[in-house]
């Protein structure tokens, strides 16, 4: 299988080329040249095997010949042994005609590392074969940095290391604690002064650095990078199939996903199973106050923000998603010419108005929903009065599009944080009390409890100078230090 970019440029690249770059070199994101079609006998077939044969099955399709099938298995096998449950992802009846897919028993308690295990293995071997070193630099407020931090840390190769920035004292305990007690020498972790993104522009001007991205193999991981999206393939196939069958419906029957969305990483994934034909009748988004994704879908505005709110279900705070690029790509048939000018349009004005019949295209395949911190907290505490189950403030934003659009299929809805992760939220939500439960009990994973218990090493600080600037410059030339220039 060769890749190209969503803009039409970079054609025949080969999946090593498309992983370790990130973006493609015409500014689009990379998509494979064409999407292997799924067949029912197929369907029926892999409806027989566990998450990690399935998975195999999935990335075979895109490795190819790029790796030995041997490695390949090992690379898949790999990314699940940390995952605490048997099913990898387990799927949970709810209603009579909806489950919810738990997306979150890795290492991490959240979805990403289903994406971040399987991306960073695929690296490290890519990275060896071709004895070539792999850097990544990633600044985080959440749950991004202990998965890419955590799978450099499980991958174990010589060949990787990473950098998690976060901003001092803006992130959870436990997200500290995640980070700070899975430090090793390749995975180094730093904390900034600053506000949540300040550290972007450093990093930035890094990767943009052509000499030093070249001298350290600098490559980023976020979900632009396309191994995201293609291991997150596997979870939208097996949960498929686990819910028909526990619902006793027919293989084939039609169901509706109902996925938090923020960079979209997941729902273009969801798209993708959909268009390689997993029988998908809608995807629906839920997303927070930072609602750029429901203004597209539901008006056609693909428009920009000034500003990002602080919400409860912070995971998925974003101006601009970017795998919207992806969605619009499938969304338009694969029409390369089109997607480029929409996203140098995007790119130039920050805005970018669908025209009319894309824009009902679009709603034929998506619906959303704006769920805001109030709305979050009265679908968290209309699920466990209603279910008996306890979301995490995201998996409650999905539950929330679930109540608020109507459903004539069953649903699937993806639960993709531990609610263990979300302390505050949680507690606003549903109150000290509830929590305290919740904390004493068998649900609360016991990893995660024991983190409190270890031994932390101190991350490296780096300070603020008198003006942001200031700051920024040095920072950067303090990273350029710590990674030899
Ligand atoms: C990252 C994240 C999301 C959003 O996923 P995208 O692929 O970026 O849309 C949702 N929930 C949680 C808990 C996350 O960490």
């Amino acid at each position: 299988m060769r890749f190209c970019s969503t803009r039409g440029g970079a054609k025949g690249a080969t999946l090593a080329e498309a992983l370790c770059t990130g973006y493609a070199p015409d500014g689009g994101l990379f998509v494979p040249e064409e999407l292997p079609r799924i067949s029912e006998t197929t369907l029926a077939w892999w409806a027989s095997l566990d998450f990690p044969a399935l998975a195999l099955e999935l990335l075979t399709l895109f490795v190819g010949d790029e790796l030995p099938p041997e490695e390949l298995a090992d690379v898949v096998h790999g990314s699940y042994v940390n995952f605490s449950h048997k099913d990898i992802v387990p799927v949970i009846p709810l209603a009579e005609a909806a489950v919810v897919a738990e997306l979150f028993h890795g290492p991490t308690y959240c979805f990403k590392d289903l994406g971040q295990q399987l991306l960073v293995r695929l690296l490290a071997r890519f990275a060896e074969r071709d004895k070539q070193k792999k850097t990544f630099l990633v600044s985080t407020t959440g749950d991004t940095g202990p998965a890419a931090m955590r799978a450099v840390a499980d991958a174990a190769s010589d060949y990787l290391q990473i950098v998690v920035f976060f901003p001092s004292g803006q992130i959870s305990e436990l997200q500290r604690r995640q980070m700070t007690t899975a430090s090793t020498a390749k995975a180094k972790v730093a904390t900034f002064e600053g506000g949540g993104d300040d550290m972007d522009l450093p990093l930035k001007r890094l990767s943009s650095d052509r000499a030093f991205v070249e001298k350290h193999g600098l490559c980023g991981i976020n979900s632009y990078n396309l191994g995201r999206p293609l291991a997150q393939l596997p979870h939208f196939f097996w949960s498929y199939f686990r819910a028909v069958e526990q619902l006793g419906f027919a293989l084939g029957s039609p169901v509706d996903l109902v996925i938090p969305g923020g960079a979209l990483g997941n729902t273009a994934a969801a798209f993708m199973a959909k268009e390689m034909g997993l029988p998908v009748q809608r995807l629906i988004c839920g997303v927070n106050q930072n609602d750029i994704t429901h203004r597209t879908i539901s008006k056609g505005e693909f428009h920009r923000h000034e500003c990002m709110f602080k919400t409860l279900s912070d995971a998925i705070n974003i101006q601009v998603p970017y795998n919207m690029e992806r969605i619009f790509y499938y969304l338009t048939g694969e029409d390369r010419l089109l997607v480029k000018s929409w996203m140098e349009q995007m790119d130039c004005t920050s805005q970018l108005t669908l025209p009319e019949a894309w824009h009902q295209k679009m709603q034929q395949i998506f619906a959303s929903a704006r769920i805001d911190d109030d709305a979050m907290c009265e679908a968290m505490k209309r699920s466990v009065a209603e279910f008996g189950y306890l979301p995490c403030p995201h998996t409650a934003v999905a539950l929330g599009a679930h109540f608020a659009t109507p459903a004539d299929v069953p649903r699937v809805i993806f639960a993709t944080a531990s609610p263990c992760k979300f302390q505050s939220s949680v507690t606003t939500a549903l109150g000290q009390e509830t929590w305290k439960n919740y904390e004493d009990s068998s649900n609360f994973p016991p990893s995660a409890r024991s983190l409190f218990s270890k031994e932390e090493t101190e991350p490296e600080r780096f300070s603020a100078r008198d003006t942001l600037n200031n700051s920024q410059d040095a920072w950067e030339l303090r990273l350029r230090e710590i990674l030899g220039n």
